[in-house]
C-alpha cells in the first residue's frame, strides 16, 4: 500500500490516454504506441522486460507509474481443464478469473468487483460483500494473467477468446471502470477482444441496461432472473426489490429493440432444487417474458452446491422437464453445463476460496 496506492497503472490506460500521458512527461509519442503494445499485445508484466524502451525511461516509469497491480496468490486447475486463478490486489484484496478451455475457444471469465455489495441466496461471493470496485487496469490485468499462464508470456493463443463478466461483482455497480477496459481490450494493437466476443451479466441493475441500449459498442448482454415472480426473487435476489420484475423487463425490452446484428441478448435461471424449478414456474417465467414480448432465450443453470449455501441442484429431467415446458410456449432455452465445479470456479462459487474443493475432491486438481 502506500506509495503503490499512488502510482498510475498504465495497463489502465487507453491507447489515446498513453498518448498524452506521454507526451505530458516529455517524450516522443511512438514511446506510448512501444509501451501500449508491450503491455497489451505481448503482455508484458514489467517496464524491465520492455527492453526497447530506454534504461532511463525505464526507471522514470518505475517511480511513477506501474505496469502491473495484480499477483496470483494461488491457481487451480480442473480436470475438465478449468482453471481458477486467485488474485490479489495491490491494497490486499481477492480477485478471482476462471480461465475455461472449450473445443473451438477459449472463455475467460473475469471479476468487475473484490466481493459483491449484492445478497443473491445461491451465490458464495454474496458472503463476501463488496470489498472494492476493481480499476479498469485490473480487471484487464485479470485477462493478460490468465493467457500468460495458459499459453505463455506474450504467446497467441491457438484459439479465440470469449470474456465473461460473471466472476465476482456486479459488473453494472463499476459500469464506467467496465467499459474502460472493454474499450481498452478492444484496441486492434492490443489484446484485440472486441465486444461482440464479451458478454456481461447483470443481476437487473436497470438504469445501466438503459444507458447500455444508447451505447454503439458494447457487450452482449444476460440478465440473469432466477425468479418468475417478484416474491420469490424479492428472497432470492434482493436487488428486485429495488428494481421488481416489471420494471426490469421493461429495460430489457428497450435493450432488445436496439439489438443489431449479431449482438447476443440472455436471460440466465439457475435451477435450485425444490425453489424454482417446478412446472408452475417454468410457465409464470414463459408467460412473464411473453407478456414482455420478450425474444431473448433463456439459458438454464443447475446450480452450483457450495458449503453453506442452502440450495442443491434440481435433477437433470427436473431441468430437461422446465426446458420442454418454456419451449412448448416459444421461448429457446439451452441448459449451461457446469465447469470447474470441483474447483470452486463455477458460477456462484467465487468466494476467495482457498482449497480447491471440500465436496467432490478431484485427484488430478494442481494447486501452484
Ligand atoms: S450472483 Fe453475482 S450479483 Fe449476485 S451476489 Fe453473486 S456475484 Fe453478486
Amino acid at each position: 500500500m502506500g506509495e503503490m496506492d499512488k502510482r498510475t497503472n498504465l495497463t489502465g490506460l487507453s491507447q489515446a490516454e498513453l498518448v498524452e500521458f506521454i507526451q505530458q512527461s516529455g517524450e516522443p509519442t511512438y514511446r506510448a504506441r512501444q509501451i501500449f503494445g508491450a503491455l497489451h499485445h505481448r503482455r508484458l508484466r514489467s517496464f524491465e522486460e520492455i527492453t526497447e524502451l530506454p534504461k532511463a525511461l525505464r526507471e522514470r516509469l518505475n517511480e511513477t507509474t506501474t505496469a502491473s497491480t495484480l499477483t496470483i496468490e494461488s491457481r487451480y486447475v480442473s480436470e475438465d481443464g478449468t482453471r481458477r486463478f486467485l488474485m490479489k490486489t495491490h491494497d490486499n484484496l481477492p480477485v478471482e478469473t476462471v480461465f475455461i478451455p472449450e473445443e473451438r475457444r477459449d472463455t475467460i471469465c473475469f471479476s468487475s468487483q473484490s466481493g459483491c455489495p449484492l445478497q443473491c441466496t445461491f451465490c458464495l461471493t454474496a458472503q463476501l460483500g463488496l470489498l472494492r470496485s476493481l480499476s479498469p487496469g485490473e480487471i484487464v490485468e485479470q485477462i493478460i494473467i490468465a493467457l500468460n499462464d495458459v499459453y505463455g508470456v506474450g504467446e497467441k493463443p491457438p484459439r479465440g477468446t470469449n470474456l465473461v463478466g460473471m466472476g465476482a461483482g456486479e459488473p453494472f455497480l463499476n459500469f464506467d471502470s467496465l467499459m474502460k477496459a472493454l474499450g481498452i481490450m478492444a484496441d486492434p494493437q492490443g489484446l484485440f477482444i472486441v465486444p461482440h466476443r464479451v458478454t456481461v451479466s447483470t443481476a437487473g441493475v436497470v438504469p445501466r441496461i438503459r444507458e447500455l441500449a444508447t451505447i454503439p459498442q458494447r457487450p452482449n448482454l444476460a440478465i440473469s432472473l432466477a425468479a418468475p415472480t417478484d416474491d420469490l426473487r424479492d428472497e432470492l435476489m434482493p436487488i428486485n426489490k429495488k428494481w421488481p420484475l416489471e420494471e426490469l423487463l421493461g429495460a430489457c425490452k428497450e435493450f432488445e429493440l436496439t439489438l443489431k446484428a449479431g449482438e447476443r441478448f440472455t436471460f440466465e435461471y439457475v435451477m435450485l432444487d425444490g425453489i424454482n424449478d417446478s412446472d408452475e414456474h417454468a410457465r409464470q417465467l414463459a408467460n412473464l417474458l411473453n407478456r414482455h414480448d420478450l425474444h431473448a432465450r433463456v439459458n438454464l443453470i443447475p446450480h452450483n452446491p457450495a458449503d453453506p449455501l442452502p440450495y442443491q441442484p434440481s435433477s437433470t429431467s427436473r431441468v430437461e422437464r422446465f426446458k420442454s415446458i418454456l419451449e412448448s410456449k416459444g421461448v429457446r432455452t439451452f441448459v449451461r453445463r457446469p465447469r470447474g465445479r470441483d474447483i470452486f470456479a463455477a458460477c456462484g462459487q467465487l468466494a476467495a476460496r482457498r482449497e480447491p474443493n471440500t465436496i467432490q475432491v478431484s485427484s488430478q486438481s494442481i494447486v501452484a
